[in-house]
């Protein structure tokens, strides 16, 4: 799918990197809990102060973990912890006030520990919460997306989650829904108090995604209605759904008058941010060796070296495919062409959940013959249609994971039956996640992708990781992974899947080229555009929704190529430095033997072993 759009809830106020960003096409899985204990690992045995000070560290971080549950009740619900549930945060100046106070005293506290004499699990652990505090702070006083996004607010994402996960009987969730409602009055109040010169951008979208707070209500007014409960108290309900709408209606006219306002006087703060937020953002949100100017060079000369290997392939393709007529000298044309050509064989609309179930094995099969990483047979995926209340995000595929506070549960391989979209759109997805992409979306979400990626993980039980893994490793792993599989033989060096791969891989590409030029250097829109059209083969659907994406967030679209980047990066200079010595799939176990900690740590800890 080509965008998603989420609910902006009212988290990003305390988080500041979760939730709000519109998800990619390919979704990283909630990270799962840790399983059993991992295992000791063969470093050398540590000193008994070593222990004790690991042990002290690890108390602190979870300490640190419940003030941040108890501070935002909204992550806490995402995470799948409901103590608060019924405390809905108002996002006003008093709520700004305990956060920084939260965050001083939570850095202060991890500033006695030194993190490089802590062992390896503490020290990623470290490096991941002191990043996520001085981003909670760097988003709440310097970036002030709460001033100028009004789509960061509302309040419809938290109930929704409340009404369809079902974590406790019904008539418990709903008492928990009415407890929130008496403040989505106060919330909206607050929100009209913070706004101050927005985008029209993220107003316009304000204005579209409250409207869906509506169906949120109606459906909490169904479910009052269906059950039979004498606890509920009714009447009360009823007069605070009725004040909630009220308030969302009353927002949502207040934004219309607002955007009419900026717009008359041409007064909307530019949706661009500039280079010095960007770089920070950047560094905070996706922790990479590279700054952006440099990951931007680096997309550039990436585009280069795949239109050369498409060009390659498509050149000896052609006669296959067009044998009366003479290849186009342009060598752009020549891959639109093959790509469109190819983009035909794909299986029927009513196999495509049956197809991808058919893969998984097979690529099982395949990583374990080649010797590529360890798997665990007895953590089987399990593929199923896309639940229901899960659908609205537009998604095609996703893996979804328990998350840390829900041991034991299963992971699910998500995938949407495409006659869900309607016949146009069905037929526009069959031809995009064609016979050869189908194979890399697998690769990407299942295995080695995502969910292999999660099983590692798993290994190396860390409550940290599991709720602030970084985004540039976890995404970054399921693109290598889909490049891996290729040079390793998945699919016989077929020229078509390389051709195919190639013009997945420059999605990838784009994605930090565009984020990067239209945010930093201020390209227009009708030059991206075109460059999404010639240069990596998109349908003029796909490019325009792309570019209203990059107006409606910064640096998320990069994550996937700057992780892609710096793994591939450090595999070739293992290569290099090892020799004969080096074995691939001894490399990828150690990779993934540390959590989805940010690739640069993983680096650093892989080098020093
Ligand atoms: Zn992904």
């Amino acid at each position: 799918m080509k965008i998603r759009i989420q609910f902006a809830l009212s988290v990003l106020l305390f988080m500041g990197l979760v939730a709000c960003q519109p998800a990619d096409e390919t979704q990283a899985p909630t990270p799962a809990q840790p399983e059993v204990g991992g295992e000791p690992g063969d470093e050398a045995t540590p000193r008994v102060t070593d222990l004790a000070m690991a042990a002290q560290f690890d108390a602190l971080a979870e300490t640190l973990i419940e003030e941040m549950l108890v501070l935002s009740p909204e992550w806490a619900i995402r995470q799948g912890r409901y103590e608060n549930a019924g405390v809905m945060t108002v996002p006003d100046a008093a709520h700004r006030q305990r956060v920084r106070e939260f965050v001083d005293s939570a850095l202060a506290r991890l500033e006695r520990f030194d993190p490089v004499a802590l062992p390896s699990a503490q020290r990623t652990d470290h490096a991941l919460l002191h990043n996520r505090l001085e981003s909670m702070r760097w988003y709440q006083e310097e970036f002030r997306g709460w001033q100028w996004m009004p789509s960061t607010y509302n309040v419809a994402g938290t109930l929704s989650v409340l009404l369809n996960t079902e974590f406790a009987p019904i008539e418990e969730r709903l008492q928990l829904i009415l407890s929130r409602l008496e403040h989505v009055p106060a919330y909206y109040q607050a929100a009209r108090t913070n706004i101050e010169r927005p985008t029209l951008e993220h107003t316009e979208l304000a204005m579209g995604q409250n409207q869906g707070a509506f169906g949120v209500f109606d459906d909490i007014a169904d479910e009052l209605s269906d059950i039979n409960s004498d606890v509920l108290d009714r009447e009360r309900f009823g007069e605070r759904l009725d004040a909630a709408r009220d308030a969302v209606s009353g927002w949502i006219e207040w934004l219309e008058d607002m955007h009419a306002e900026l717009l008359a006087a041409n007064g909307a703060r530019p949706f661009r941010i500039g280079e010095d937020l960007y770089e920070r953002k950047f560094e905070l949100d996706i922790q990479s060796d590279f700054s952006a100017a440099e990951l931007y060079e680096r997309a550039l000369a990436e585009k280069e070296r795949l239109h050369a290997e498409m060009n390659e392939m498509a050149t000896e393709l052609w006669p296959d495919y067009f044998p009366d007529e003479p290849a186009p000298e342009d060598g752009l044309e020549r891959i639109a062409r093959l790509v469109d050509q190819l983009s035909d064989r794909h299986v029927a609309l009513e196999d495509f959940v049956d197809e991808i179930r058919r893969q998984i094995p097979e690529l099982e099969a395949f990583v374990r013959e080649h010797d590529l990483l360890d798997q665990d047979p007895e953590k089987p995926l399990v593929v199923r249609e896309t639940p229901d209340y899960m659908r609205g995000t537009g998604a095609i595929a996703s893996v979804s994971a328990p998350g840390p506070f829900n041991p034991g549960a299963e992971t699910f391989y998500n995938v949407t039956p495409l006659d869900h979209f309607g016949p146009e759109l069905a037929a526009s997805y069959l031809r995009e996640y064609n016979h050869w992409i189908l194979q890399i979306l697998n690769i990407h979400e299942a295995i080695p992708g995502h969910y292999t990626q999660l099983l590692h993980a798993n290994r190396s039980p860390s409550l940290v990781k599991s709720l602030f893994g970084n985004g540039a490793m976890i995404e970054g792993w399921a693109v290598y992974a889909e490049r891996m599989m290729l040079e390793e033989g998945w699919g016989d060096h077929e020229p078509e899947l390389w051709l195919m791969h190639g013009k997945w891989l420059l999605r990838v590409v784009f994605n930090t080229i565009l984020d990067y030029a239209v945010h930093v250097k201020g390209m227009e829109r009708d030059e991206a555009i075109r460059l999404m059209r010639e240069e990596a083969f998109q349908e003029e659907s796909e490019a325009t929704q792309k570019w209203r994406r990059i107006t409606l967030s910064q640096v998320q679209l990069t994550s996937y190529f700057a992780g892609y980047a710096e793994i591939y990066d450090l595999r070739e200079q293992f290569k290099a430095e090892l020799g004969d010595d080096f074995d691939l799939k001894d490399f990828h176990n150690q990779f993934l033997s540390y959590g989805s900690a940010p690739v640069r740590v993983i680096a650093e800890l892989m080098t020093e072993e």
